[in-house]
């Protein structure tokens, strides 16, 4: 009381509307606290139910761990990317050029897919990929000249206007992966601290003519059977220059044609079990003979033999 008796009616007025302020923050925290609860319910439904899809599509079930693993990573990337995702005012935007002329008169069409923001008269093209930083930013002129054909497909041919172009890379870096093996909370906050999943790559539309001459080029090889399997020695090695992941983790671990690929068959069968990745990786060459319920009891055992392995540290 004596406090309100020492005020003037100004200054009474001026803290309530403080409060009033304080408590409208506070509304609005709680407001994106359910909101953040409600999305990440979201996501675990949906997570849940692509699974039961996947599961029923292929008849392949994942192991607990590795299915939790890949709802965390879901998890992480949303905690992490929020900002633009809740931004991106275009999903999923088709992007195709057509009609690209090959040496023999016939096309072809390049197509991409890819989201867009739009921020205040900014106009941002993402492109998500499953790689990972260090990797897409030390090989940036890779990236570069898809982007590149992208942002000329979105600007030239649909007149639109952009400003920038941006990598969006969903795979943990190693140190974070290693942490989260290790499963070391102070570690897995100081790294998902540092995981950037965002690279800005430069438009240049100078080089868009070259970056189409190359698809050309491999488009006539293909089609041409020119292309074989490499040596197996070249899927240990770095995929792109000197360092980095090497060929068989970055490339053909992503590749639909592993299956029926020498090369990487017997690498996967020669490989010993490191991490709990390797051995569910080689578990793709398991052989695909019998039913797929036979497939999926040979996997689950190879798995457990792995895992086992893998525990007992004699791999
Ligand atoms: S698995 Fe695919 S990328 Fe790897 S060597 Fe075989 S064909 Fe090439």
């Amino acid at each position: 009381m004596k406090h309100i008796l020492n005020k003037t009616a100004a200054q009474i007025r001026e803290e309530a509307r403080q409060r009033r302020e304080a408590l409208e923050r506070q509304r609005r925290e709680l407001e994106e606290l359910e909101q953040e609860a409600s999305t990440e319910e979201l996501i675990l439904d949906a997570f849940e139910r692509n699974y039961q899809l996947l599961t029923a599509e292929s008849g392949n079930r994942l192991a607990p761990e590795v299915k939790e693993m890949a709802l965390k990573q879901v998890l992480m990337y949303w905690r992490k990317m929020r900002d633009v995702a809740t931004s991106v005012t275009q999903t999923e935007v088709k992007l195709s050029l057509p009609n690209i002329k090959k040496s023999d008169g016939a096309t072809f069409t390049i197509e991409g897919v890819v989201d867009i923001v739009r921020d205040n008269d900014r106009t941002i093209l993402y492109d998500i990929k499953t790689h990972d930083y260090h990797q897409v930013h030390t090989n940036k002129p890779m990236y570069q000249k898809q982007l590149n054909v992208y942002a000329h497909i979105w600007q030239t041919l649909r007149g639109e206007g952009l400003n920038e172009t941006c990598i969006i890379c969903t795979s943990f870096p190693e140190e974070l992966k290693e942490a989260i093996q290790q499963d070391n909370a102070v570690m897995i906050d100081r790294e998902l601290e540092r995981w950037n999943p965002l690279v800005d790559i430069p438009f240049d539309q100078a080089a868009v003519e070259d970056t189409i001459d190359e698809f050309r080029e491999v488009v006539e090889k293909i089609e041409n059977g020119v292309f074989a399997p490499p040596p197996q020695e070249k899927l240990k090695m770095p995929a792109h220059g000197a360092t980095g992941p090497m060929f068989v983790t970055h490339v053909c671990r992503n590749c639909d044609a592993r299956f029926g690929c020498d090369a990487y068959r017997s690498y996967a069968q020669k490989t010993k079990f490191r991490t709990r990745d390797d051995v569910f990786y080689a578990l793709d060459t398991v052989d695909d003979y019998g039913s797929e319920g036979e497939q999926l009891a040979r996997r689950n055992a190879e798995a457990v033999q792995g895992l086992n392995l893998l525990d007992a540290g004699t791999t």
